[in-house]
C-alpha cells in the first residue's frame, strides 16, 4: 500500500541516516582512542626514561601478591609493553623476590653449618659464608668484630649498595642462633632473605643507599632478658651523627618463615613513621601484615637499639613459631610462602622509597 510503502521508505531513509551517524560516531571514537593510546605510550615512554626503576616497582609487586590490587601504575602496564619493545628504550628488568635462592641459603645456614651460637665457630662459619656469597655478587662486604660481656667475640657482616641520593636505609637480620637450635626460621630465614635481596637489588638504581647488615649475637647470652642484641647495639654505637641523620629507615628481618600472623612490630618508643608507612604500603598492595607492639620494656629483635636512637625502625616477622630456639627449627619446618611474602614486601617497599617518601619518614 502507498501509505505503508511511503512509511517504509521514510523508515528506510531514517535507518540509513542513523547508520551513517553511528558510523561517523564510531570513526570519531576510534580516532580518539588512537590519539589517547599514542599519548599514553609517549607519556609512559618519557616516564620510563626519566625514572628508570620507578615504574616497575609496583607492577611485579601487584602481580606477585594479589590480583585484586589496583595501584595507579598497574593500569598503565599494557601500554608499557609496546614501548619497551623499542630497541632504543629497553624496560629495566625488575625481578621478584627469589624465595628458592633464600631456601638454598637457609639449608646451608641451618643444615650444613647448623648451630650458630654467638662467639663460636658456628657463628664465624656463617659470617664467612654470608661474606663469600656477597663477594660472589660483586659486593665488598666488611666484617666488624665486637666483644660480648661473656668474653667471646662476635661479628657483624655489612655490605653497602650505593644509592643515587644521600639517604640511607638499613636492612638487617641476625644470623646467630640460640643453642642448641640450628635456627632455620630464627633467623636463617631473615639472613637468607637479605642475601636474596642483595642479589636482586645489586644492579638497580635505588634512591637510598641500602646498608645490608647481618648481625652477630641477637640472642640472649644468659638469663638476663636485656642481655641480647649486641650486634645491633654495637652497630648503632659505631654510627656517626651524620649516618644517624641520613638513615631514614631500619628494618629488622627476623623469623619470617612460620606462623599465621604477619606482623610489623616496634617497641613504640622511637619514631613510628616506618611501621605506619610500611603497613599502609603493604595494605595498599594486598599484603595482610598488621601492627604488633613488643609486649615488654625490651625490644624483641634488632630494631631495638635503632628505635631507641631515634631512627625510624621496625621488625617484620611471621609468628608464632612454637619450635623456635629448639632443635626442631630446621629447614623442613619453614613455610616458604611466608618467606616469599615477607621478602617480596620488603623488596617492593625498598623500591618504592623515593626521596619524597623517605622525607616523610623523618618528618621532612
Ligand atoms: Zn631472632
Amino acid at each position: 500500500m502507498p501509505e505503508e510503502a511511503g512509511a517504509d521508505t521514510r523508515r528506510a531513509a531514517r535507518l540509513a541516516r542513523e547508520a551513517a551517524r553511528r558510523k561517523r560516531q564510531q570513526k570519531a571514537l576510534l580516532l580518539t582512542a588512537v590519539a589517547v593510546c599514542v599519548a599514553v605510550a609517549v607519556g609512559v615512554g618519557v616516564w620510563l626514561i626519566s625514572r628508570p626503576h620507578e615504574p616497575a616497582s609496583s607492577a611485579p609487586a601487584v602481580a606477585a601478591v594479589s590480583t585484586e590490587t589496583a595501584e595507579p601504575t598497574a593500569s598503565v602496564e599494557p601500554s608499557v609493553a609496546p614501548v619497551s619493545e623499542e630497541p632504543t628504550a629497553p624496560a629495566p628488568v625488575i625481578g621478584k623476590f627469589d624465595v628458592d635462592l633464600a631456601r638454598k641459603h637457609v639449608e646451608v645456614l641451618a643444615g650444613d653449618i647448623g648451630v650458630r651460637e654467638a662467639g663460636t665457630d658456628g657463628e664465624r662459619e656463617a659470617a664467612s659464608y654470608i661474606s663469600a656469597e656477597l663477594e660472589k655478587l660483586g659486593y665488598a662486604p666488611s666484617t666488624v668484630k665486637f666483644s660480648l660481656p661473656n668474653g667471646r667475640t662476635s661479628q657483624n657482616v655489612i655490605a653497602e649498595l650505593p644509592g643515587t641520593g644521600s639517604r640511607r636505609v638499613i636492612l638487617g637480620g641476625h644470623y646467630d642462633t640460640k643453642k642448641p637450635s640450628p635456627g632455620a626460621n630464627d633467623n636463617g630465614t631473615g639472613s637468607a632473605a637479605l642475601l636474596a635481596l642483595a642479589a636482586e637489588l645489586k644492579d638497580e638504581p635505588l634512591a637510598p643507599t641500602i646498608v645490608f647488615v647481618w648481625f652477630g649475637d641477637e640472642e640472649m647470652i644468659d638469663s638476663n632478658q636485656d642481655h641480647h642484641h649486641y650486634g645491633s647495639r654495637a652497630y648503632v654505637k659505631a654510627m656517626s651523627d651524620a649516618e644517624k641523620a641520613a638513615t631514614v629507615a631500619m628494618l629488622s628481618v627476623d623469623m619470617i618463615g612460620y606462623g599465621p600472623e604477619f606482623r610489623v612490630r616496634t617497641m613504640g618508643k622511637g619514631p613510628q613513621t616506618l611501621q605506619k608507612d610500611l603497613l599502609a604500603f603493604g595494605s595498599a598492595n594486598g599484603y595482610s601484615a598488621t601492627y604488633m607492639k613488643d609486649p615488654s620494656k625490651y625490644g624483641y629483635s634488632d630494631h631495638e637499639p635503632f628505635e631507641l636512637a631515634g631512627i625510624p625502625a621496625a621488625w617484620i616477622e611471621w609468628r608464632d613459631d612454637p619450635v623456635y630456639h629448639s632443635t626442631k627449627d630446621v629447614a623442613s619446618h619453614v613455610e616458604w610462602d611466608k618467606v616469599r611474602q615477607a621478602g617480596q614486601l620488603t623488596l617492593d617497599y625498598v623500591r618504592a622509597l623515593d626521596e619524597q617518601r623517605m622525607a616523610t619518614l623523618i618528618g621532612g
